[in-house]
């Protein structure tokens, strides 16, 4: 091995990174404080199963995530199924349908497909038109431009936000089936809040090809990815300090401590920030310009039920006139199909942004029983067949892609690339805040930091 890296974080953009490194003959060591890797998307085993806690599907366009869980899924012996039930498969097509509900209506729906789209009974005929005539075109031309790593996204698409764009191109009946259902359930943020450019960049990965899923959930897929790599769990770093020689060491608060050549952050901004402080100071560009940053805390709520549920579609989205606690519903069954547990099911269940900001500093059972009603209207099925219920937190959240976002997030790149050796830094909020964003970014850093090691 030529040199040893550490890497904090092990959510996408850790690991990313940490493949990078070891793909480059630099020894790894990647710590994170969960007790699985995958951060925002990682599993938990619950109820008897596997379930994703954060995020749920990637995009087949998520060239490189997919390559990413394919060349560690190749040294674990398993491969990308092309088929819906091959067994061993590390991804698999998964249908994605949605239903978008308004009342007593649900309408389904297939996010970014333009044949679902014109099907849809959520719209009017002129709203489609609009559609057609303004959204379809804008996407084919800033199409090649949309990528996750957010490199080349046009600015001029990132001056207002989607909801004032959907509004006024196309109506407020699109903008409240169209675009805040994702952003309602997935950021717990609104329609008002996020850029058009994000909007459109999740069109564009939605309306490419199909989405995935990874049958043994992201942690596993990960753990496979990360082959090579010497992983420590369930660890906090507390501090990370230059070694007067060379290179870094970071230490837990009970005195366990890595040294390496150079490090990767791929934390949150936060404690980014506070490990940032400890080794360039308090008031360095870098660290403040993370402190500056918006996020928004959100959860997920597992419902763990005795029964199979009836599914017409893995995720079910509320219109957001609705919706007072619940965005969002999905059905764990509709996602694995054939492996689905053979006599029981998960619900999971998003707040809606207004929830997430009302409840956050509530204790578990309090969320859970301010969200149980909304839950059970959308699923009566669920009610005398709950076995257990758990909340999992999402602190500090997701990063706000709000207009002007991309200047932001172009600054934010160049300080990171401009931090002295040996740190650097990786994570969504340097991207899209998407699992593709974050791999974008752990890879760049990656890269960055295996060359400056390579060339002491
Ligand atoms: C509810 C929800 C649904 C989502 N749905 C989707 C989706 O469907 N598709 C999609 O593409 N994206 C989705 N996202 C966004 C996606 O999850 C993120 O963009 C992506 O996972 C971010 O990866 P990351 O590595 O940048 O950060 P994180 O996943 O946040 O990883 C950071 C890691 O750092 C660790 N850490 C922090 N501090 C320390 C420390 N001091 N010491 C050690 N470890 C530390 C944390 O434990 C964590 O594992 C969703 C997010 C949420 C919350």
């Amino acid at each position: 091995m030529m040199g040893r890296a550490l890497v904090v974080g092990g959510g996408f953009a850790g690991v990313a990174a940490a493949v990078q490194l070891h793909a480059r003959g630099i020894g790894v060591t990647l710590i994170d404080a969960n007790a699985a890797l995958g951060g925002r998307a990682r599993s938990d085993d619950f109820g008897g199963a596997t379930i994703d806690v954060g995020a749920q599907l990637i995009a087949m366009s998520f060239e490189k995530t997919v390559a990413l869980l394919k060349g560690g899924a190749a040294g674990g012996n398993v491969g990308l199924g092309s088929g819906r039930s091959e067994k061993g498969a590390f991804l698999r097509a998964t249908p994605g349908r949605d239903v978008f509900v308004h009342g007593n209506a649900r309408y389904p729906i297939q996010f970014g497909s333009m044949t679902s789209l014109l099907r849809f009974g959520g719209l009017g005929a002129v709203e489609k038109l609009r559609l057609g005539a303004h959204i379809v075109p804008l996407l084919a031309r800033h199409r090649g431009r949309l990528t996750a790593d957010a490199l080349q996204v046009d600015g001029t698409i990132d001056r207002e936000s989607a909801r004032t764009h959907m509004t006024a191109h196309v109506g407020e009946r699109a903008a409240d089936a169209l675009v805040e259902p994702a952003f309602n359930a997935f950021y717990a943020a609104r329609g008002s809040e996020m850029s058009f450019a994000f909007y459109l960049t999740l069109a564009r990965y939605g309306s490419d090809a199909g989405m995935l899923t990874a049958p043994g959930g992201w942690s596993a897929a990960l753990a496979g990815a990360a082959k090579g790599v010497e992983c420590v769990l369930g660890t906090q770093i507390t501090s990370l300090s230059l070694r007067p020689d060379a290179g870094v060491v970071a230490r837990t608060d009970d005195g366990r401590e890595w040294a390496g050549d150079g490090a990767v952050i791929a934390t949150d901004p936060a404690s980014a920030a506070n490990l940032l402080t400890q080794s360039y100071g308090a008031n360095n560009p870098m660290s403040n310009w993370l402190a500056a940053l918006r996020l928004r805390p959100t959860w997920t709520l597992a419902i763990a039920t005795d029964v199979v549920l009836k599914h017409d579609a893995f995720g079910i989205m509320r219109h957001p006139a609705d919706a007072k606690e619940v965005s969002a519903c999905a059905i764990l069954g509709a996602k694995l199909g054939p492996e689905a547990p053979p006599d029981s099911d998960v619900v999971l269940a998003w707040p809606t942004p207004d929830a997430a900001e009302r409840l956050r500093g509530e204790p578990s059972d309090a969320i859970v029983a301010a969200m149980m009603p909304e839950v059970e209207l959308l699923m009566p099925q669920v009610k005398d067949h709950i076995t257990r219920a758990r909340l999992y937190r999402f602190d500090p959240g997701n990063p706000i892609a709000a207009p002007g976002f991309l200047a932001d997030r172009a600054h934010g790149r160049k300080l990171a690339e401009a931090l002295p050796f040996p740190i650097t830094l990786a994570g969504d909020y340097l991207a899209m805040p998407l699992i593709e964003g974050a791999v974008a970014s752990g890879e760049a850093a990656g890269r960055r930091l295996a060359e400056k090691v390579l060339s002491r």
